[in-house]
Formats: C-alpha cells, structure tokens, sequence
C-alpha cells in the first residue's frame, strides 16, 4: 500500500474526492463551495504541476516509481521552506522575551511514549475494502463524510469501488525501529510522532539554564513521523514532516489568558505574512474531536481549494504532560511560585504547526494568473519575505559588456537576500520564470545602465517598471522588503 499507483503520481497523489480531504475533519459546514473561493483560479492539481516543474516539490524516489506520501524539496521549495521557519523562529524568538529555543532528538527513550500516551492511544481505526480494490481508509474519515452527506455512518461502503469494508482495527502510527544488531522487543525505539514531548522531557533541563520562569515557552522545530493510513494528499500530510511547536509554560489561572493570546497570535502570524483573511478562520474543537490531553483546542484552518483543512492547532494541554512524565520517570517537575510560595506543576498552551501544510497554504494562496497581452501569466504572489528569490538580475543583451555590469549589480545585492543572475532567453521569459517563483523584483541591466549606471526595476505585481540608480538600488530594496505587504489577490 505504501507504493504510488499510477494515476496517483499523475496528479502527484492529490485525492480526487473530499471525504479525503486532508485526511483530516473535513469542512465542518459540509460545503465545498464557499464565496471567497469564488474567483480564485488556483487548483491543487495547478499547484502540484508548478512545484513539479519548478523543482519546488517532487515525489521523492520518483525513478523508481515514487513512494507514497513522501515527497523531497528543491531548490526553490528548500528556499521557501527556510523562510517559513525563519518566519516562525522571528515570532517565537526574535519578537519577544519569553520563548526560548530547543532541538531535542527524533529517537527518545521508549518509556517517553508510554508516559505520553502515545503507545497506547496514538492509533487510528483502520479498515480495508473486502471488493475489488483492497484499499485502506481511515474509519472516522469515511464515516464523518457519510454524516455530512446526510447518510447512515454504520453502512459506509468502499468510497473507490463500493465494496465491503473489514471490522476496523487500531492502527499505530509510530514507526518502530530497532537499536543495535538484535532484533528483540528490548531494543524496540520509535519516530517521534511530534516534537512536542523532547520539550516536556527537557521541562526541567531547560528551566535550569535559561533563566526563565512561568509564564515562558519553549519553541522547536524538526521532523516527525507518522504512518498515515490514508494515501495521497501531496504535502498536506505526508509520512514524514516538520512541525513548528512551541508548548508555553504558565501558572495554572492564567490558562484562559494565553489560550486566547495565543489563538490570535497564530492566526495573525498567518495574515502579516499575506494569507488572505477571508481564506483563514480559527475553529474550535468539538468535544468529541479533543485529544484526550486538551480541555480545548481551536484549528487555524485556510480555505484550500478543496476546503477548509487544519493548519495549525492551539491546545490546552493543562498539565497532563509534565504530570504524565514526573510519574513516568519518577521525579518532581514543578516549579516554586514566589508569589503564593508553593509549588505547582505549571499548565501548557501548545501552538502546532506543520512546515509543509503552511508552505502548501503560501503556495495556493500567492498562485494568481492574469492576462498579460494575451498571453496568461502565471505568478506566485508571494509576501516577498518568503520569497525564494528577492531579486533577479538579468542584463538585456549578452553583450557589450552588460553581463559584466549586470553581474557586479547581483553582486551589490546579494546582503539583502537570495539573489540570482540569469542571461539566457528572451527577456520577456526571463520574467515569467522569475513571476513563476515568486521573485518580487527583477532588475535589467541595458544599454543606457553602461552610459549613466541607473537600471530598471519590475514589480512582480503591478508590472510596473522604474528607473533606478544601481548605488540606490540595495538600500531600497531592502526597504521593500521590510515594509509590510498585503496580497494583491485579496483586491
Ligand atoms: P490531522 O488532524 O490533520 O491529522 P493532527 O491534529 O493530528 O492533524 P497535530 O498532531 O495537532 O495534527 O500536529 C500539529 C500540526 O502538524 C498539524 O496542524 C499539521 O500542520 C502538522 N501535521 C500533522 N500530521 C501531519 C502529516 N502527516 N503531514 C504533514 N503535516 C502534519
């Protein structure tokens, strides 16, 4: 089940029918159809072919035939992905006080999972078509599309082919490995499934060193791994990913407090940097959706073209965790309240977000097309902080010494970001390659650059060229760059 069936790597495994959508909770309201969709032309499958073609996102493995739900980066993707978490490690860290950083390992000590709950609950009811095409669905999935669509949960049939569906059984989504050379069940470690429980583990390393005290947080950002049952959802849910969480430490009154500071503080993370606010919107949990860590938990969710999905949850975890880990490892982990002189074991507001769905999110956001005369234009309007690409620098002939003038222009700014240096091909291609990744700015260098060393600037957005001195062009464009911007999608 594991391997790409050919018609999934056609679209590069985006599911065809909502009831997979996500692989999570699909839309609550049930409908497909919402207003802010209205005169968006993005597509996932638009989406899927552009990161193909620009080396954004691939399946990984692809000469053998792929191997499901796992895709590998290129260039451009590694470049946007960086900026993403640059952007996150600038709010946890940059812009405040209280939040200090960590990288704590992929393999812990078993005993981590057991305190956490993970090896008994982290399971998902899994059940197989019995008919023709023996696929695996997630139980829940199928049976909350049924719901929505006004049919009896209890008679979901095979959404492929209409066959029987087996008895469920719960499926664990660690990945087990072994360490050393036997394999017997004392060696037996697993892939985090998130990174959130090395920051409860080192609770008590980091609140000795880092000078901090409740209300406090610790961020970070790695890989996990989780084997998802349900296939095909490009790099919306994948095998294995990166989660951004940062899980903040407060005195138990205060949980109210952060829980709302936090919601909001996540969902404007998102908008400051151009997801449109019509396309965003915090959900809270149903009851029966909450873990069973969290008193209350709201999604940061965006309008995909197939609906809203999950980007990102904020949870109250209370103090499950660090109570969970003091009785598992047998130690105290509290911390002494100057104020009321006891001690207490501190409450935990949890921001987790995925790198790639909100890389995904970017990408669907910023697609737009337009009519450019009379060709169509396919742009990434991305916020130009997360940009691959800031600038562009091409010089209009590969001759009469503009190349050499262009390059020393590159050169001038490569301090204010990535930059790149292109001479191939027509200048109007040069330009739809550069509006393809998102490059906010392209500069030319002409004939006129040789005789009074000014250059033309291009707006990737409103098209619009200026005429710049090249001894001006670095102090303004990093101006651009810091200023905030808004999508132009959003009209
Ligand atoms: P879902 O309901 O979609 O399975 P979740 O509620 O299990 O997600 P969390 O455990 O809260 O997810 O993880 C926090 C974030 O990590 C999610 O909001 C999502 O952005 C990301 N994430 C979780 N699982 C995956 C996955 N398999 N692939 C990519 N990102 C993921």
């Amino acid at each position: 089940m594991l391997w790409h069936s050919p018609d999934e790597s056609a679209n590069g495994g985006w599911p065809s029918g909502r009831e997979q959508l996500g692989g999570g909770r699909a839309s609550p309201s049930g409908d497909l159809y919402d207003p802010a969709m209205a005169t968006d032309v993005v597509t996932m499958d638009k989406i899927v072919a552009l990161c193909k073609r620009r080396g954004f996102v691939f399946p990984a493995s692809e000469i053998y035939g792929g191997i499901a739900n796992t895709y590998d980066y290129g260039h451009y993707g590694v470049l946007l992905v960086q900026n993403v978490k640059s952007e996150w490690w600038r709010a946890m860290l940059q812009d405040r006080d209280d939040i200090v950083a960590l990288d704590s390992a992929i393999i812990q000590h078993p005993a981590v999972w057991k305190s956490s709950g993970h090896l008994d609950g982290f399971s998902d009811p899994l059940v197989q078509c019995l008919g023709k095409c023996k696929k695996r669905f997630r139980l829940d999935h199928l049976q909350e599309a049924a719901a929505e669509r006004g049919e009896d949960p209890a008679l979901v049939r095979c959404p492929e082919c209409g066959g029987e569906l087996s008895e469920p059984r719960e499926f664990n989504l660690m990945f087990k490995t072994q360490i050393g050379t036997v394999e017997d069940t004392a060696s037996t470690v697993y892939l985090r499934p998130e990174t959130a429980q090395g920051i409860f583990v080192d609770f008590k390393q980091v609140l000795a060193v880092s000078r901090k005290k409740p209300p406090f947080g610790i961020a970070q950002i790695g890989k996990s791994f989780r084997n998802e049952i349900t296939p095909g959802n490009f790099i919306f849910r994948t095998l294995e990913f990166e989660q951004m969480e940062m899980e903040f430490f407060h005195p138990p009154a205060e949980s109210t407090a952060w829980y709302e500071h936090w919601k909001q503080a996540r969902f404007d993370w998102y908008t400051e940097l151009g997801i449109r606010a019509d396309h965003l919107r915090l959900r809270a949990h149903e009851d029966d959706e909450l873990s069973h860590y969290s008193s209350r938990t709201a999604d940061v969710e965006y309008l995909f073209p197939i609906g809203w999905s999950e980007l990102e949850g904020v949870a109250d975890r209370g103090n499950f965790d660090l109570t969970q880990h003091a009785a598992g490892a047998k130690t105290k982990i509290e911390v002494y309240d100057e104020a009321t002189k006891e001690r207490y074991v501190p409450h935990v507001i949890e921001p987790a977000a995925g790198v790639g769905r909100a890389t995904l999110a970017f990408l669907v956001d910023a697609y737009d097309e337009e009519e450019v005369e009379g060709d169509v234009r396919t742009v990434l309007r991305l916020h130009p902080r997360l940009a691959p690409v800031k600038v562009a620098v091409f010089p209009l002939v590969k001759k009469d010494g503009q190349p050499e003038l262009a390059k020393e222009v590159r050169d001038a700014l490569r301090r204010i970001g990535q930059t790149e240096y292109d001479e191939s091909g027509a200048i109007g291609k040069r330009y739809r390659r550069q509006d393809e990744i998102g490059t906010p700015w392209c500069v030319t260098v002409d004939h006129q650059s040789l005789e009074d060393r000014t250059v033309t600037v291009r707006d990737r957005d409103s098209l619009a060229q200026e005429r710049v001195a090249i001894d001006d062009l670095p102090a303004l464009l990093a101006g651009r760059l810091a200023q905030p911007w808004s999508s132009p999608k959003a009209g």
